[in-house]
């Protein structure tokens, strides 16, 4: 087995880093603070190639293969969590889930600007009155000839204010809404600018501070049949399989996230002194760094091998969800204890950690909640639970 990253692979760690650290690491703490959303750094991102990363060349994107994707999460979420959150839901949710179910039309009207950052994108299945139980959303679309008019409202949406491109979850048989029977879900394409469109912004956000989480308003946008991704019906799976792309890349944000609070606990814990010695020279102070370091490894590894198996273009929704739970769980522990060997410092905003901790709660909520991410893994141990194969699958990397 080999452990080592290849070539390619090197250096989107070595671009990625560079660029989070030049681009991000100096303002995120002011970002933050003033909840300030900085549209110019999508460009930014753009620029340096990474909202195209993991997609086919020949669609615009820079040909990368999926753990590349992942090692660009672990760097951005390395500096602030509001970064990776940009790929989780540009890449991850959309473009390659468009690379997956898209018509070769639909690749090329909207996969290719996103691939090559002109436009912005996100995924949108959240309601104010539904989020894990997908099946309680009320957003519906009636059939009006060749079109479809979307009605509803979406809800804690990453990016939907600032997005050109949205995959929309939708009802497209009322009777199966009624009978909650998920065949009767669709998705598809919507882009800002059409009539009926409008966005918002939220704030007061415990975390994710710098980036932007909003809501959307559909009323009669009327989409295009051409609009539709995949057949009428097959919402439900399309939604399924596109969560498989976006928690990877929150499970490998995870290890960043563990990593920044590693690196800022070791840093406090040498020169803090307690009881005239470094605080790293306590025990418990040290159990908490030892538990940082081996869940840094244990979770990477995760994720590495949901990546693999990505790679090789195996089903892998079991080992996507393990590594988010696991991640997530991981960050949130390794966050509050870096608060911890911080002491008071910890509890201020002086230092960065306060933010750690409050942007780790979030993804142990977006994207899968705990609680859904133990069932599923319950299920699939007890043999409740078993994927069957799906008309499209994500394509091997070219
Ligand atoms: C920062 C942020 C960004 C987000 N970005 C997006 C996005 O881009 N697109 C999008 O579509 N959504 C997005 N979401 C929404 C997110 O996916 C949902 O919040 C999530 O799915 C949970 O849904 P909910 O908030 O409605 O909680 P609920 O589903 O109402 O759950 C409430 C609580 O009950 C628990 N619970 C629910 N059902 C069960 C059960 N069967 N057994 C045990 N416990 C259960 C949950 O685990 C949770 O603790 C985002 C959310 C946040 C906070």
């Amino acid at each position: 087995m080999d452990f080592s990253f290849t070539d390619d692979q090197l250096q989107v760690q070595g671009l990625t880093r560079e660029f989070a650290n030049r681009e991000a690491a100096a303002t995120i703490k002011e970002c933050d603070e003033t909840a300030c959303f900085d549209r110019d750094f999508l460009t930014k991102m753009a620029e340096a190639g990474l909202l195209g990363l993991s997609i086919p060349q020949r669609y615009g994107g820079t040909g990368n293969d999926y753990i590349a994707l992942g090692i660009a999460c672990e760097e951005l979420e390395y500096v602030d969590t509001s970064l990776r959150v940009v790929l989780s839901v540009h890449v991850g949710l959309n473009s390659l889930t468009l690379l997956t179910w898209g018509t070769e039309e639909q690749k090329q009207r909207w996969l290719v600007p996103q691939a090559k950052g002109d436009k912005v994108a996100t995924f949108a299945m959240t309601e104010p009155s539904a989020g894990s139980d997908v099946a309680g959303i009320q957003t519906h679309a009636r059939k009006d000839g060749k079109e479809y008019v979307l009605v509803g409202e979406k809800m804690w949406i990453s990016l939907a204010d600032v997005a050109d491109h949205f995959i929309i979850l939708a009802w497209t048989v009322p009777a199966k809404r009624q009978a909650r029977d998920h065949s009767g879900l669709s998705c598809f394409i919507v882009e800002r600018g059409m009539n009926g469109l409008t966005t918002a912004s939220i704030h007061g956000k415990l975390g994710v501070r710098a980036g932007n989480t909003g809501s959307i308003a559909l009323d009669d946008v009327r989409v295009p049949e051409a609009n539709r991704l995949g057949f009428e019906g097959e919402g439900f799976k399309i939604a399924m399989s596109a969560l498989d792309q976006g928690r990877y890349t929150v499970a490998a944000g995870s290890t960043g996230l563990i990593r920044a609070c590693l690196d800022a606990s070791v840093e406090y814990a040498r020169i803090r002194t307690t009881f005239g010695k470094p605080i790293a020279e306590h025990q418990l102070v040290k159990e908490m760094i030892a538990e940082m370091a081996g869940d840094y490894e244990a979770c990477r590894l995760l994720w590495l091998k949901a990546g693999w198996l990505k790679n090789e273009g195996k089903r892998n929704t079991r080992e996507t969800s393990l590594a988010k739970l696991y991640g997530c769980a991981a960050a949130e522990e390794a966050a509050s204890n870096a608060v911890q060997i911080h002491g008071a410092y910890g509890f201020s905003s002086e230092y960065n950690v306060e933010r750690f901790y409050r942007n780790a709660k979030g993804a142990q909520i977006y994207e899968g909640t705990r609680e859904i991410h133990k069932l599923l893994q319950g299920d699939y141990a007890l043999g409740l639970r078993e994927d069957k194969p799906l008309r499209c699958t994500l394509p091997i990397p070219e």
